[in-house]
């Protein structure tokens, strides 16, 4: 019989090494910015057109390379970083398999220009599937500019199991990221669509972080530092209030290199135990430096995984470490989860009225035997006295309030509820510190806290919009926009419906951002791109929540930020619609996060206080 075996043609077995290097449009991304900084580049440019199934721009101004080594770069196994052997194990560059080029060469257009450093003129090069198409001398910039078109367009079925262009999209921030991460002192910018997705100035890490997650991170940052002979880390934890349910502001890298380690997560996520709760998992950003020896990195094709020849020391220096980091900035246990709303309401002063009495107050002192000037001042100070001491049965004062405080806790289920006091139409109403509602009821005084009503009222409003999908809206006479962080804009974006039944009409333009051309009718037009702006934060950040808690937080951070104000003077009507509305709620004793909505100072204590 024949000999049958052959050695598979190049362009085929590149296009088989494809499929391991180049899994999707971010994968060539990161390809061809780790090359860009292996080649010393500073400045590294992203350009990309539709979530880089078009086009995959990386520019940056590096060393450049030679004609000859340009076309060298896209044959299997050419690389400029391995020599023998023992380079494997001394890798301090990215690349090191001389692989990637070759497989984004074999998969879609290519088109480079690069220019040596000192030389007058550089090389401009096409390759399509493999094969060159041409090669010519230019007058390009120095550095390396490569084009990489139409990713996939000799594989259909790739191309098919491509996903949305959000998705796409997302993953190449990742991994732009990452690299942004870890070169805090090379200049990057990524551009989609022509619009600026993130341009990140030259600076320290701290700084890179904040610019890489926003400003809120700034002042959440914990320094982490140790040094050991087997391994160092340093980077940043995030105080316990940035943990969240979902997994992705978890950052580990190696020798600058991002990784993923379920094992030394657990190191990290065991030194938070307490501190946050269970299911979060805290924001981290940690960078490991090791003997190049001590690790084999060349285990996973992408090279997100790496194994340590001693993990077990790397996760005891690790979980010290944070521990440490933590102890060292006197962080304590963090139990107000409840209350992370995306808009934060004003702070709730009856926590801080409750404190004791500093002043002493003579209760059986009558302003009424004294002469008329002296009972004036007299007077005077017993109310500046009440006014600073909250005396004067402030402590039975304190017990209703922390009854009715306790009930949404005691009782989550609702079974027992005092019975709602039933106010008269005809009843006389009157605000009072700008704060509460006065109003005489059946079952005594109500005061009712005018800003958390209002909240309830709305966000019983809002639900039952959502649900039924039908909401109005006011259209603004001059739109506002918003620009919004890609993941913030994704994810607006995939609630367009329900913010749609909420009375918000958005329209949608990755290049401008996001234009509010209606409103919910409560919300003042000032407010709205505010409003929009905290929405998008919290649906980003939030991206495990699903259906129903989903739509009760967009309901609940709606009501919260289009709601009546403390220090809002009411009319009487206003105060009256508002007492019969919450009246008509399905839930009027609480607010967001079970806080109390009214109290009433029953008949009972307010004659003891005249006895
Ligand atoms: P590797 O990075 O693993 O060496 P690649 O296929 O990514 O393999 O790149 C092959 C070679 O092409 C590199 O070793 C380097 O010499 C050269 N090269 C790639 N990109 C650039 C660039 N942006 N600037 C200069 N040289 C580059
Ligand atoms: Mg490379």
């Amino acid at each position: 019989m024949a000999d049958i075996i052959q050695l598979l043609p190049d362009h085929v077995a590149n296009q088989i090494a494809a499929g391991e290097v180049v899994q999707r449009p971010a994968s060539a991304v990161k390809e061809l910015m780790e090359n860009a900084l292996d080649a010393g580049a500073d400045v590294v440019r992203v350009m990309i057109k539709d979530a880089g199934k078009t086009l995959i721009q990386v520019i940056d101004n590096g060393s450049g390379m030679s004609d000859t080594d340009a076309r060298m770069s896209f044959e299997r196994h050419a690389t400029s970083k391995i020599r023998k052997t023992e380079d494997l194990f001394q890798i301090v560059t990215k690349g090191f398999r001389g692989e990637a080029l070759a497989s984004i060469a074999a998969v879609a257009q290519v088109e480079l220009r690069t220019r040596l450093k000192g030389e007058s003129l550089g090389t401009r090069l096409l390759i399509e599937g493999s094969k060159v198409q041409s090669q010519e001398t230019e007058a390009c910039a120095e550095g390396t500019n490569f084009m990489v078109k139409n990713l996939f367009f000799n594989v259909p079925a790739r191309r098919y199991f491509l996903k949305s262009d959000a998705i796409e999209f997302r993953h190449i921030i990742d991994e732009f990221q990452r690299v942004a991460l870890t070169h805090p002192d090379t200049e990057f910018q990524l551009v989609h669509n022509g619009s600026e997705v993130f341009s990140l100035p030259r600076t320290t890490l701290r700084q890179r972080i904040v610019h890489v997650f926003g400003a809120r991170y700034n002042e959440k940052l914990v320094p982490v530092d140790e040094y050991t002979d087997i391994v160092s880390v340093s980077g940043f934890v995030g105080k316990p209030d940035t943990s969240r349910k979902t997994r992705g502001d978890q950052f580990f890298f190696i020798n600058n290199r991002f990784i993923r380690n379920t094992y030394l997560h657990h190191a990290v996520a065991s030194a938070f135990e307490g501190l946050v709760p269970t299911g979060h998992h805290p924001l981290y950003l940690l960078y490991f430096t090791i003997d190049p020896e001590q690790i084999d990195v060349n285990i996973h094709p992408t090279k997100t995984e790496v194994k340590f020849q001693d993990e077990r020391a790397v996760y005891a220096i690790l979980h010290a470490a944070v521990k440490r980091a933590l102890g060292r900035h006197n962080i304590a246990p963090t139990l107000d989860f409840e209350q992370e709303m995306a808009i934060q309401v004003s702070p709730v002063r009856h926590g801080t009225e409750v404190r004791p009495p500093e002043v002493q107050v003579n209760k059986d002192f009558n302003p009424f035997g004294l002469p008329a000037e002296e009972r004036q001042d007299a007077v005077k100070s017993w109310f500046e006295q009440r006014e600073n001491g909250r005396s004067g049965g402030w402590q039975e004062m304190y017990q209703i309030q922390q009854e009715l405080d306790r009930r949404p806790v005691l009782d989550p289920a609702g079974q027992v509820r005092p019975s709602w006091p039933e106010i008269h139409e005809d009843s006389s109403f009157m605000q009072f510190d700008r704060r509460y509602i006065l109003v005489p009821s059946s079952a005594g005084l109500v005061l009712m806290d005018q800003q958390r009503a209002h909240e309830r009222v709305l966000y019983e409003q809002y639900r039952k919009q959502v649900e039924r999908g039908e909401g109005c809206s006011q259209q603004l006479l001059f739109p506002e926009s918003v620009v919004l962080s890609p993941p913030e804009y994704a994810m607006l974006r995939e609630h367009q419906q329900e913010l749609a039944a909420l009375g918000f009409d958005l329209h949608f333009d990755f290049a401008s951002g996001v234009e509010i051309t209606g409103i919910p009718p409560e919300v003042p037009a000032s407010d709205c791109a505010k409003l929009i702006q905290s929405m998008a934060t919290a649906l980003a950040e939030d991206t495990a929540r699903a259906g129903d808690e989903l739509r009760e937080r967009m309901a609940w951070s709606l009501a919260c930020g289009s709601s009546i104000k403390y220090g809002q003077l009411l009319t009487i009507p206003e105060m009256k619609e508002l007492a019969i509305r919450l009246s008509a709620c399905n839930e009027p004793w609480f607010a967001s996060g079970g806080r109390p909505v009214l109290i009433t100072l029953p008949f009972g204590y307010i004659d003891r206080q005249f006895s």
